[in-house]
């Protein structure tokens, strides 16, 4: 893509009220710059020396997220500056990412990364995981993460009703935990769901943010 005209026109594809990542993951500063000078302000990366490396290089007003599997013992290099982490997917992750952000004297904001796929390589957790996450003494203690949501990614598959029953899953698992635990508290607001071959079923199914890569950036090369 990387044309003015393109990116805007995808923009516009997709409601005001849904927020759009734009994953920049193995591409160049000067993809991202181009994209930034259309006035998105918005990008996802997937690994931490990466996402390090753009944020020291880039404009200070981007706000990165974070999208990918993360290490605990790298938490610590991503803490004073990202955004939003969207890949928490165990409590150990979330009490090390709490002690960071306490370091740094910020509030982080995650989401948990729940397993709705049918293939069992991705990561993320149950709902049965994600209820004793909530439910346990150590979770409730943390007081520098907020978990703002849940993020999901759907099998990478050609039936669209599999993509749009396990977006729906994810939605439900949602509103199950909202209702459970946040129901007086605003902040649980957040489906991320819906990459470059899936975003507009995500958005029928709720996604309030949708994490684009390829139709933004064009094929990813990896060497
Ligand atoms: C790479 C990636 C995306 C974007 O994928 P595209 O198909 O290029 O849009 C979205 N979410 C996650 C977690 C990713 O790793």
């Amino acid at each position: 893509m990387n044309n003015k005209d393109s990116f805007l026109k995808l923009k516009s594809s997709i409601p005001l009220s849904v927020k759009l990542v734009a994953v920049s993951k193995t591409k160049p500063k000067e993809d991202i710059s181009e994209i930034y000078s259309y006035g998105h302000k918005i990008f996802g990366e997937n690994k931490v020396q990466e996402l390090v490396e753009k944020y020291e290089a880039l404009p200070k007003d981007i706000e990165w997220h974070m999208i990918g599997h993360l290490q605990t013992n790298k938490v610590k290099y991503i803490a004073p500056f990202v955004s939003l982490i969207h890949s928490v997917d165990s409590l150990k992750l979330l009490i090390e990412i709490n002690k960071r952000a306490l370091q740094n004297d910020r509030i982080i904001d995650c989401l948990l990364e729940c397993y709705i796929a049918k293939e069992d390589t991705k990561f993320g957790l149950s709902e049965k995981e994600l209820i004793e996450l909530f439910n346990s003494k150590e979770y409730k203690e943390l007081k520098n993460v907020r978990i703002v949501g849940l993020m999901g990614i759907a099998s990478n598959s050609n039936s669209n009703s599999q993509i749009i029953s396990e977006f729906n899953n994810l939605h439900s698992i949602f509103n199950r935990l909202k209702t459970t635990y946040y129901s007086a508290d605003e902040s649980f607001k957040e489906l991320s769901m819906g990459m470059s071959g899936d975003y507009p079923l995500a958005i029928q199914a709720g996604a309030t943010i949708v994490r684009i890569g390829t139709l933004i950036f064009g094929n990813r090369i990896y060497l």
